[in-house]
Order: C-alpha cells, then sequence, then structure tokens
C-alpha cells in the first residue's frame, strides 16, 4: 500500500525498542489487509514520556502498543482502562477514543491463547510461576481468568515477591496466590500442572542458562505443561529438558502473535490475518517456515 496523504499512523513506543518485532508483525498483516496504515517504532526515553505523548496525540497518532519500560507510566494519561488492563496494573495497548487515550492489556489473551488450545480443564490445577516481573502479572491475571485453584509464584528478590502480593490485595480477581523464595521451588514442583517460566533465563544469547535444573526437572509430573514466555531460542533449555521429561511444552511466540492480532483488531476494529502475522515473525526469526514443522 503506498503511503498517501490518508495513510494512518501505528507504532510502539518504548526505550529500547529496535529489538521489538511487533513493526514486522503488524506491517506484514496491513500489508495482506492493503489497509491504508503504517506501524512504526517509537524510542521514548522515560524523560521525554510525557510530551511524547502528548505529541502523539496533538499528530493524530491512531494507536500504538507499550513494551518495556512504559507499560505502567502510561495509566495516568489514560481516560479509559480496561478491567484486566487495571487488575494487572500494565497497558500493552493503546488507542483514541473519543474521550482521549483508551488502553487494555492484550498480554492476558495472547498468554491464554495456546493454553486455551490445548482443551484442558483447569479448576482444581496449581499453577507454578518463576518471577514476579511486569509479564508474571498478566500470567496471574490469565490464570484467575482459567480458574486455576492455586497460583503459586516464585522469585529471588523478598522485597520484590513481597510487593507483587500485596499488590493483588483488593483485586477485584482475588487470586488464590501464594508467594515463595525462590529455592522453594523443587518442593512445589511435583504438585504443579503448569509451570511458567516468566524469568529472561534461557533468553538469547545465554541459550544454555534454565530456571530449572535437569534434577528439578525430574520432579515434576510428566502430565504437567512447560510455558516458556521467551520465544528465542526455540527451544529454550528449559523447555528441552521438559521435553526429554515427556511434558507438553509451549513457548512465547504464540503469545506474541496472539497479543499482537488482538491490539491490531482493537485498532481496525476488524478481524486480522493471524497466519500472516505468525509467517512474518518466522521468517524474522529464522525460523522453519510453519508447513514444515
Ligand atoms: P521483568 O519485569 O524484568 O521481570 C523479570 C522477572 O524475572 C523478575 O521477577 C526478575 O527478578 C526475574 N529474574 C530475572 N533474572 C532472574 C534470575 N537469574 N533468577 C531468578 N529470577 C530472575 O520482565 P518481563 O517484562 O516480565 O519479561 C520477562 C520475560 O518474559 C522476558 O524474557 C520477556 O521477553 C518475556 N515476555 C514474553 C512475552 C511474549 O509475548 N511472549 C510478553 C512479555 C514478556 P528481579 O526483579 O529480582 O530482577
Amino acid at each position: 500500500m503506498p503511503i498517501t496523504g490518508k495513510t494512518r499512523l501505528l507504532g510502539v513506543i518504548g526505550y529500547p525498542v529496535e529489538h521489538s518485532l511487533s513493526p514486522v508483525m503488524h506491517n506484514a498483516a496491513l500489508a495482506a489487509l492493503k489497509a491504508n496504515f503504517v506501524y512504526v517504532p517509537f524510542a521514548i526515553a522515560p524523560g521525554d514520556f510525557a510530551p511524547a505523548i502528548a505529541g502523539m496525540a496533538a499528530l493524530g497518532i491512531h494507536g500504538f502498543s507499550i513494551t518495556i519500560p512504559h507499560k505502567q507510566a502510561i495509566l495516568p494519561y489514560l481516560t479509559e482502562i480496561s478491567p484486566s488492563a487495571q487488575a494487572i496494573g500494565a497497558v500493552n495497548t493503546v488507542w483514541r477514543g473519543d474521550s482521549g487515550w483508551h488502553g487494555t492489556n492484550t498480554d492476558v489473551l495472547g498468554f491464554l491463547s495456546p493454553l486455551r488450545a490445548l482443551s484442558r480443564d483447569w479448576s482444581g490445577s496449581t499453577v507454578l510461576i518463576l518471577g514476579c516481573g511486569g509479564a508474571a502479572r498478566a500470567v496471574v491475571a490469565a490464570c484467575c481468568e482459567l480458574g486455576c485453584a492455586a497460583i503459586q509464584v516464585v522469585g529471588r528478590n523478598p522485597e520484590k515477591l513481597d510487593a507483587f502480593l500485596r499488590s493483588w490485595q483488593g483485586s477485584a480477581l482475588a487470586p488464590p496466590m501464594t508467594v515463595h523464595p525462590w529455592g522453594a521451588t523443587r518442593e512445589l514442583l511435583p504438585q504443579a500442572d503448569l509451570i511458567v517460566n516468566t524469568t529472561p533465563i534461557g533468553m538469547h544469547p545465554q541459550v544454555d542458562a534454565s530456571p530449572l535444573t535437569p534434577a528439578q526437572m525430574d520432579q515434576v509430573s510428566p502430565q504437567a505443561i512447560a510455558y516458556d514466555l521467551i520465544y528465542t531460542p526455540q527451544p529454550t533449555q528449559f523447555l528441552a529438558l521438559a521435553q526429554q521429561r515427556g511434558l507438553t511444552t509451549l513457548d512465547g511466540l504464540e503469545m506474541l502473535v496472539q497479543q499482537g492480532a488482538a491490539a491490531l483488531e482493537i485498532w481496525l476494529q476488524s478481524p486480522v490475518p493471524v497466519a500472516v502475522m505468525r509467517q512474518a515473525l518466522y521468517q524474522q526469526l529464522g525460523l522453519e517456515p510453519l508447513n514444515s514443522r
């Protein structure tokens, strides 16, 4: 689609933002739809945040994605925040409404999509979440939506772990959550039906690292699911160990695709070509085409 006087602007704000895969994924979908939009990266330093958001309104930007470190900083600039984003305390998708900027968080939907495809009954299940940062918040909200009976969170920093627990007090989601020091992982593993790595351990270039040792993985039930939010390398060491143990494994790529597709649907108010978005990511990451996997 040629850029014309009617072309509208979408983008992603972050700092840094050069590594973002979102422009590739969204522009592939926009091209397939012949939609008169372009999606561009905006590197916005935290000190420039307020004038940048005002500038985006003045420039008539249609909507944008938000990545680290701005997912919480955007909250005071929004006139409407979806209940799920409110519960998580972070927004990853913003669009211009009549009353100003509106925001939501599509990470929950993205995280849930590959789990729902497994058609399991999650009531009564126990989830073990490794790490208590930003992505762990979306995972907690998602596990509440699944109806999990117990959500156990392990973290390496006792103060951050405590703050994480306290931040959910009074939340409408009321997660059935307990927090534990990292050293408690081994005891928690045998009861876990789903283990989610929300830490960056094992992410490129630390490809040999894993949040669980092989001996710890041996404690896990072979019926459990191992889910790594990391999408490169494929598989991560964590998922390679889980596969050796016979577990069902999920990587973070489908979450990335689905959270992006949900955002684009909001901006365009129409269905979007998810397969095109997925294929663009595979190509960008140098992974084999889906039909040969
Ligand atoms: P974050 O806010 O920085 O949280 C990372 C968490 O991991 C923190 O609790 C951190 O603890 C912990 N951690 C880091 N290194 C650790 C170590 N060596 N041992 C134990 N704990 C450690 O980051 P995030 O935004 O949540 O992202 C986390 C991961 O999820 C990244 O790999 C990111 O790429 C991935 N992610 C994927 C998607 C997707 O769509 N697939 C979406 C969001 C995020 P401290 O606070 O003590 O450092």
